[in-house]
């Protein structure tokens, strides 16, 4: 077993580090003792000799030369602000975030000796620091710990109790496999989760989700799990096929789930049943990812970054979204946040027009598309989608300087796809969006930044 404790300086990650190491009874490594050791000085005098570049780069190397398992971890406070540090950290291990108040923290680590990273006053600079580590802090966490009013011996006893029993209750977890065995899940599945939650004990690998219906024939699950595989992170990741999503985040806090992937018809009527969203989650109307540490739910949507993503190298275009559903609205958002003139087309006109208010877009039916003459076209409409084989735009409607983005992926090569490679125009297909929201939605989860190139490989 491997234990990692993250988090701000004074949160206790060596205090109740060493308890908690003395109790399994394995030894308590921390990373800025590896690198003062290594440096053969203190970090201040790293800090001011060296600058924090040098520093950042002990600590890579110290976190690289970890044992792979038998340890009780402590780490810096800016360690986990590196994907490349939380890969390692998180192999094979337990990752726990202790988290305190800003008072609180002030007044733990008052009489350092540590340099100010920021020049502030030092409760200045820990609100400040705070706030701007917290999301990394919360993206590499497995289960989060609260250490306000409690002594290092309550601290590394919850944490034991999580390690031993889980993140909730067993009288909670009862409920929450009450709930999944309403749902038509494999075999494998079923057994798998019976085993973790079925007994006491054995709470050694965590559960992720997709919540939709339909959902069961997401590629999903097999591309999470190829990922916790190559990643050597202990999660199982299944479909929640449920009509009703009330049901669905009940169970997602009875069992602990840590993330959910969230679609149709779930992704507008899921925030209300969270305790905090994303400011561009909320702008868009729409979650598709939740995040659970420590039992609060956060909402984030990265279905933006999917459409945004391969469209980054234009910038100020002009640009048409066909249709004005969900889609539509995290393309119209992303093509914003790229400066381009967006009009959205669409069947019912009405909705394109309250779309194109929100987000600054003009609106127009479909017909009008041949008055555009955009520099990128995004369709969001299932049109084209197996088994349609059809399109809403015509070779008549597209030039060769065009960029086409389907948002369709089945199949890839979409007919309106087909039609504009045959007229010369730059074509993305739907499964770049999927790779893309895909990737940014494990980054949320498990503060991993995994390479394209490896999405596209397993997908
Ligand atoms: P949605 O909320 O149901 O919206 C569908 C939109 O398509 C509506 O504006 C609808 O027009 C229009 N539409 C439907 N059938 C049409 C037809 N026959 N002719 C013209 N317009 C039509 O769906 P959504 O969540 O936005 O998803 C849309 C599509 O995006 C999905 O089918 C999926 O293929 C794709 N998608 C892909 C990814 C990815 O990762 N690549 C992710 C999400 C979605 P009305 O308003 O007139 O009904």
């Amino acid at each position: 077993m491997r234990v990692i404790l993250i988090g701000f300086r004074g949160t206790g990650k060596t205090t109740a580090g060493r308890l908690l190491a003395e109790i399994l009874g394995l030894p308590f490594l921390d990373t800025d003792q590896i690198i003062e050791e290594r440096a053969g000085k203190r970090i201040p005098a790293i800090f001011r000799e060296m600058g924090e570049p040098a520093f950042r780069e002990f600590e890579r190397k110290a976190i690289a030369s970890l044992p792979t398992d038998g340890a009780v971890v402590g780490t810096g406070g800016g360690a986990v602000l590196d994907p490349v540090n939380v890969e390692r950290l998180r192999r094979g291990s337990h990752v726990f975030l202790l988290q305190a108040g800003e008072e609180t923290i002030a007044r733990r680590i008052g009489r350092s000796d540590r340099p100010s990273l920021t020049g502030k006053p030092p409760a200045e600079e820990v609100g400040e620091l705070l706030r701007k580590r917290q999301p990394a802090y919360l993206r590499a966490a497995d289960f989060c710990v609260g250490t306000e009013g409690k002594s290092a011996g309550d601290v590394a006893e919850e944490t034991l109790k999580i390690l031993r029993d889980g993140p909730t209750s067993p009288v909670s977890r009862v409920s929450g496999m009450g709930f999944l065995e309403k749902i038509p899940l494999s075999a494998e599945d079923q057994a798998n989760l019976s085993s973790m939650y079925g007994k006491v004990g054995d709470s050694s690998v965590g559960l992720c989700a997709i919540a939709g219906y339909p959902c069961s024939h997401s590629l999903s699950p097999a591309l999470w799990n190829r990922l916790f595989a190559r990643y050597g992170l202990p999660y199982l990741y299944t479909s929640l096929e449920w009509p009703d999503i009330g049901g669905i985040i009940r169970a997602v806090r009875d069992l602990g789930i840590r993330g959910l992937s969230v679609t149709i018809p779930f992704k507008e009527a899921v925030i209300t049943h969270l305790d905090g969203v994303d400011p561009d989650a909320r702008a868009i109307g729409a979650v598709n990812t939740v995040v659970q540490c420590g039992g609060v739910l956060r909402g984030y949507n990265t279905d933006w970054i999917g459409v945004r993503t391969p469209l980054e190298d234009i910038r100020g275009a002009r640009a048409a979204v066909l249709g004005a559903g969900g889609a539509a609205a995290a393309a119209a958002f992303a093509l914003r946040s790229l400066e381009m003139e967006v009009t959205i087309l669409n069947r019912t006109v009405e909705k394109a027009e309250n779309l194109a208010e929100r987000f600054m877009c003009r609106a127009a039916p479909l017909t009008a598309f041949r008055d555009l003459h955009p520099d990128v076209v995004v369709n969001a409409t299932p049109v084209g989608m197996h088994p349609d084989s059809s399109s809403l735009l015509s070779g008549e409607d597209l030039d060769a300087g065009m960029t086409v983005f389907d948002l369709v992926y089945t199949p890839p090569e979409t007919p309106l796809l087909a039609l504009a490679r045959k007229k010369g125009c730059r074509v993305i297909l739907g499964t770049e969006m999927f790779i893309h929201q895909a990737r940014e939605q494990f980054f949320h989860v498990t503060g991993i930044r995994v390479p394209g190139s490896v999405l596209r490989e397993l997908v």
